[in-house]
């Protein structure tokens, strides 16, 4: 029999930015289809549709396309197993889960939340591991119909073995053993009828004829479900590699708190897209002779999936930095360079997005190097006394930041949302407008006079502001007071419950 053709694919879930982590898992994919001549797909897992925004999916197209992961079929492209958006699937996910249903490898579970909730109290405070219990798999056929006839509520969940483990092959790990007793009796169809990732990812991977995935290593203990839902539907499993976690410095696993993850902010800081794929690459793999430095050409050329480590990679601003370097004054020429600068910055769609801020505020054009410069810089250099030369002593300039920092994680980055944002702090903390702003305007534009602070902060993206407004708290630093205890607990209390 021939050999099918190699196909992977990414499967990103558009909620918020798109992640470097997204970018690290198409790049493998990318390279080890490409390699052997095969097909890599770009899949939407949309299913969780309070999370889910088109906004997100536009961002994640256009940042894979900016880095060059092109993708043969997805979104944008179509192909033979169109749509590529799970929230366009219709009713399949709600066949397959009856078909379970129908062979007895999947059941209907009408537990409430609240029952669902205590249980998992009970079982936590017992010093058990949270689990489906197994209530409804002891209903008789005739309670689950009168059930039904009266209208509950329920979800399908799929049985699995209570005793014995299951053996999950990995390409890169080799065998991996995880006992049943530690696999939940999953839930695949939502009482809303929407299936969950794992009932979505397998079916979709089966019909799109995906035949490796290579994904982050936090799914594993996905795959004794997904091995057995292989099974239950008598599928072909593709092969499985999990990849090694992008971690910070710390070793914790790669998050915004401790290192930007946007590849929006990577693009906003001017890194080029083939430093960044090529730093990407080099978290878990090498070129056979060491070069670090490597194009993406380069690296489908020489990829082996053997070459990849399993070390855990620390993402290095520092390292990347030195990568960017290189590419920027080994690969490019004057003119290309110049070419870059415009795509990146002098470009008629961002500078539209200024013009409106600085027209107004600018007699000669050459007023506009000091305002517009916020908007061509990384992270910019201030002095804690820039910080502190307004009305808000060195506790409260600490506190207003720091809760900006928690705060702006949870607010949409619209101007308005972010004007909230920063009045609510005003507010809790008793202050006024003016003089909370004034060490935020420091911090996101370098001065106390610039263009509209909330528009600015907009158009800079949420991770560059982060990155902009840590720096200026690492400046004054976190003063442990009585004062910011209390203003902290008081404005925690006033948070909305998440
Ligand atoms: N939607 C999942 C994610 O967001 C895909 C995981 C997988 O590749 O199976 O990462």
């Amino acid at each position: 029999m021939p050999k099918p053709t190699v196909r992977t694919r990414v499967a990103p879930s558009p909620t918020g930015d798109p992640h470097v982590g997204t970018a690290y898992v198409a790049l493998f994919n990318y390279c080890f289809a490409r390699k052997q001549g095969g097909q890599f797909i770009l899949r939407i897992e949309d299913t969780d549709t309070a999370r889910s925004t088109r906004e997100s999916e536009a961002a994640i197209l256009r940042s894979l396309r900016w880095l060059g992961l092109t993708w043969d079929e997805g979104p944008e492209v179509d192909g033979p197993h169109a749509p590529y958006r799970q929230s366009e699937r219709g009713n399949l996910y709600r066949e397959y889960a009856n078909q379970l249903l129908e062979a007895g490898h999947a059941f209907r579970c009408f537990c409430t939340p609240e029952r669902l909730s205590k249980m998992r109290d009970a079982q936590r405070s017992a010093g058990q591991r949270p689990g489906y219990d197994g209530l409804c798999l002891r209903l008789s056929p005739a309670e689950v119909q009168s059930r039904l006839a009266s209208n509950e509520p329920f979800v399908i969940r799929m049985k699995v073995p209570e005793e014995g483990s299951c053996t999950v092959e990995d390409l890169l790990r080799g065998p991996i053993e995880i006992a049943w007793n530690t696999v939940d009796m999953q839930v695949l169809l939502k009482a809303d009828g929407m299936p969950t990732y794992h009932l979505a990812n397998v079916v979709d991977d089966h019909l799109m004829e995906i035949t490796h995935i290579l994904r982050g290593e936090e799914w594993i203990n996905s795959a004794p479900k997904h091995k057995l839902l292989y099974e239950y539907f008598g599928w072909p499993m593709p092969a499985l590699c999990h990849l090694p976690l992008l971690r910070n410095p710390d070793k914790s696993k790669l998050s915004k708190r401790k290192n930007p993850t946007s590849l929006l902010f990577y693009e906003r800081m001017g890194y080029l897209p083939e430093a960044l794929l090529n730093y990407l690459g080099l978290m878990a793999w090498s070129m056979p002779d060491g070069e670090e430095k490597f194009s993406l050409q380069e690296m489908v050329e020489r990829f082996e999936l053997e070459r990849v480590s399993l070390g855990g990679p620390v993402f290095d601003l520092t390292k990347l930095g030195w990568l960017n370097g290189r590419w920027i004054r080994e690969n490019v020429t004057d003119n290309q360079f110049a070419e870059r600068v415009c795509r990146w910055a002098l470009n008629e769609n961002y500078l539209m997005k200024l013009v409106p801020l600085v027209r107004s505020r600018i007699s000669v054009l050459g007023d506009l190097g000091f305002l517009a410069a916020p908007f061509l810089s990384g992270i910019i250099t201030i002095t804690p006394g820039q910080l502190m030369e307004g009305n808000l002593d060195h506790d409260a300039v600490s506190v207003a930041l720091d809760l900006a920092l928690m705060r702006m994680e949870s607010v949409e980055w619209k101007k308005l949302e972010i004007e909230n944002m920063l009045k609510g702090i005003a507010e809790a903390m008793g202050v006024k407008l003016r003089d909370l702003l004034r060490p935020f305007f420091v911090a996101i534009s370098g001065s106390p006079v610039s263009v509209p602070l909330y528009d600015a902060m907009e158009i800079l993206g949420r991770d560059l502001c982060r990155a902009r407004l840590r720096h200026a708290l690492a400046l004054v630093g976190k003063p442990d007071s009585p004062e910011k205890r209390r203003w902290l607990k008081a404005i925690r209390e006033d948070e909305p419950a998440q």
